[in-house]
């Protein structure tokens, strides 16, 4: 019989915990009850010290990343700006067309292979050539399992007078991210993934640099439902436990935020950034030792969130139903070029230890059935060595 509790470890949605789901099902409040408004109240101050933002201006509103992105261009965006996208996979391209959507002009500075990312020179060579209003960045390219070195980039991207946006929707709450100190001056995330709460929220921190540029807009925001003009005030009305209302926010979908961005303080980021590396490098260690190959180019340019496998030879597809029959949900390709060559694991939020071993055992059961040839345990026993090292 098919094992009816799975483990689900695909990027996002991710597995959640007992308290943020309980937080999901308590009993609906108005969105002005005083409670609301200091769960609301609290997870905008929360906000900041996840993203490592102190200055930052939070806005959290129903949607998915793809509104967050939305609303970065919507925002900061007129016609006729230009926008430089680095393009690393998938999402850089689905921001290139909302920047186009309204007005950019956009130029991609495209990665040299699937799973590499642009080299600094490149990038640094197109914003010497025009003069970018915005520059986007996607952290952790959800269709490859790259990870861009966003510190570096937006240093050079501020150094050419660019508003730096990060498509932080795979990373922050997870890998190493500090918005205000790398001089990010957008960073936009969603529930579903390091965040840890189910999908349907939009979240998003604009800096003073992205917060003047919105000032100084001339046209309006050619978008009614994401202009920061309606949720500004909103967003500073709960972070004064004022009521006042825009539209309706997801009351119990708040609530479960409170409660997660709770468990990741209590946490803390910088043992969260450290875990996340740990058990990345444990996967990836498991995969070698397994004789399978990583779609990014190297190690320094592999997620710490997800991981981005070659299927071995001899072995397709298959592989991820016959996973599914040991218990652990993973998922398919995603990127164009490859999509059928390649499966992914996310392994972020309140994913532990014994997560990851557990997906590492199933793997080895799908391969088994699938007929590969490998020697039982190895991949368990090199992922073990990276979670047990005192280092
Ligand atoms: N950007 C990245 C890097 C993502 O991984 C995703 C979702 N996989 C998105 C944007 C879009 O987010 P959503 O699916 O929540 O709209």
């Amino acid at each position: 019989m098919m094992n009816e509790r799975q483990l689900l470890m695909i990027p996002g949605p991710v597995e959640f915990t007992p308290a943020v789901l309980q937080a999901l099902g308590r009993p609906t409040t108005g969105h002005l009850a005083g409670d609301f408004m200091e769960a609301f109240g609290r997870a905008l101050e929360q906000l900041r010290e996840v993203f490592l933002s102190p200055s930052g201006q939070p806005f959290v509103v129903a949607g998915s990343g793809t509104l967050a992105m939305d609303m970065a261009a919507a925002n900061l965006i007129e016609p006729g700006d230009r926008a430089l996208v680095v393009d690393t996979g998938y999402f850089g391209e689905r921001f290139a067309a909302i920047l186009e959507r309204y007005g950019a002009v956009v130029e991609r500075v495209p990665a040299p292979a699937v799973g590499d990312a642009p080299a600094l020179e490149a990038v640094a060579a197109a914003l010497q050539r025009a003069n970018y209003k915005v520059m986007t960045i996607t952290h952790v390219d959800t269709s490859t399992g790259v990870l861009a070195d966003v510190r570096r980039l937006a240093a050079l991207g501020r150094q050419h007078g660019a508003l730096v946006v990060v498509d932080g929707v795979c990373s922050i709450a997870g890998e190493e991210f500090r918005q205000e100190e790398w001089g990010v001056d957008v960073a936009l995330t969603a529930s579903q993934k390091a965040i840890g709460v189910p999908p349907g929220l939009a979240l998003l921190l604009a800096g003073p640099r992205a917060m003047e540029a919105f000032r100084r807009r001339r046209h309006p925001v050619g978008n009614y439902y994401a202009d920061w003009t309606q949720w500004l005030p909103i967003m500073e009305a709960y972070e004064g436990r004022q009521p006042r209302y825009f539209a309706t926010p997801p009351v119990n979908l708040i609530w479960a935020l409170h409660t997660s961005l709770g468990q990741i303080l209590r946490e803390g980021m910088e043992t969260r950034f450290a875990r996340h590396q740990r058990i990345a490098r444990a996967f990836r260690a498991a995969v070698a030792a397994l004789g399978m190959r990583l779609v990014p180019a190297g190690p320094d340019k592999a997620a710490h969130t997800l991981t981005a496998v070659y299927y071995p030879e001899g072995v397709d597809g298959a592989l991820l139903a016959a996973v599914r029959e040991a218990g652990v949900v993973l998922a398919g390709g995603l990127h164009p070029a490859i999509r059928t060559r390649y499966f992914r694991v996310g392994h972020m939020g309140a994913v532990s230890h014994s997560d990851i071993l557990a997906t590492v055992g199933a793997i080895e059961q799908g391969l088994a059935r699938l007929r590969y040839t490998f020697e039982a345990g190895a991949g368990l026993a090199a992922a073990q060595a990276v979670l047990l090292a005192q280092d």
